[in-house]
């Protein structure tokens, strides 16, 4: 059994899909939840959850391609549990089109949220990891930024992005025992998926050697492996979860 008793987790795109999951499955481990995300109710649901289950959680509304209100959730967070010891970077969004039809507004959205919504949260939580010469960073990056999914130049560039920030970071922070990485997931079964036309979900899920797509658990599981002790010896790495596609 995994223990994360007492640690504060921050975690962004909490209200639905992956996030969610990642958000229950450290509070089954004790960890205290910070769960933010743009969607009030959906959010206020997930602690609802989160509390009924005995554990503590609080929610705060950000859009994560805003520094100030990062800065300001996080500063809440440590208000309330102390201090922040795990930051999930999950919230993500998808604008897809084919590289010549893809509007300027929608690189810069997927770019702003992806990826500078990742630096964003990394900046302002890793202030209190150097405080505490402790903490764990999770990054939510995609199989779509190592191998390049047509029509997704935007979103593909964003999560090779989170990769490539997520090793200079580890770098930077290692030395005071602050351990980051980054999780790749293939096709995972979310609202994010269901604008996939159903031709093209029975194409991927072929693609896939374990036969099925992946679901929310199986990413808030490895999450939960890199928050806990068993990953105290790995940092910089992404860590592939999409059954075998990248094999
Ligand atoms: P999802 O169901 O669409 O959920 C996305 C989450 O991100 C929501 O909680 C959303 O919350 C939040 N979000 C979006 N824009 C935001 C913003 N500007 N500020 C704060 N929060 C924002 O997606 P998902 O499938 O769970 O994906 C989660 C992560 O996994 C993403 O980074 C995605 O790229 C990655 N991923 C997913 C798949 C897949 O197949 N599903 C595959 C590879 C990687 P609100 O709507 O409340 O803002």
């Amino acid at each position: 059994m995994i223990s994360l008793k007492g640690k504060a987790a921050f975690i962004t795109g909490a209200s639905r899909g992956i996030g969610k999951s990642i958000a229950l499955t450290l509070a089954d481990a004790g960890a205290n939840i910070i769960a933010t995300a743009t969607n009030e109710k959906l959010l206020g649901e997930v602690v609802g959850e989160i509390q009924k289950k005995g554990a503590k959680a609080i929610f705060v509304r950000i859009d994560v391609s805003k520094y100030d209100e990062v800065e300001k959730a996080v500063e809440r967070g440590t208000q309330e549990f102390g201090s922040i010891d795990i930051l999930v970077n999950n919230a993500g969004v998808t604008r897809d089109n084919i590289a010549i039809r893809l509007k300027t507004e929608d690189w810069e959205n997927v770019l702003n949220v992806n990826l500078i919504g990742t630096f964003n949260c990394i900046k302002a939580a890793s202030k209190y990891m150097l405080r505490q010469k402790a903490g764990r960073i999770i990054n939510i990056s995609s199989i779509s930024g190592i191998f390049g999914n047509p029509g997704q130049a935007n979103y593909a560039a964003s999560k090779a992005g989170v990769i490539a920030l997520t090793k200079v970071v580890a770098r930077e922070l290692a030395s005071r025992n602050i351990i980051v990485n980054c999780i790749a997931p293939g096709f995972i079964e979310t609202d994010m998926m269901q604008s996939m036309e159903e031709k093209a979900r029975n194409a991927a899920v072929e693609k896939i050697p374990l036969g099925r797509l992946g679901k929310p658990q199986d990413i808030a599981n490895a999450v939960l492996f890199l928050s806990s002790d068993y990953a105290n010896f790995i940092t910089g790495q992404t860590l592939v979860v999409d059954g075998g596609i990248a094999m």
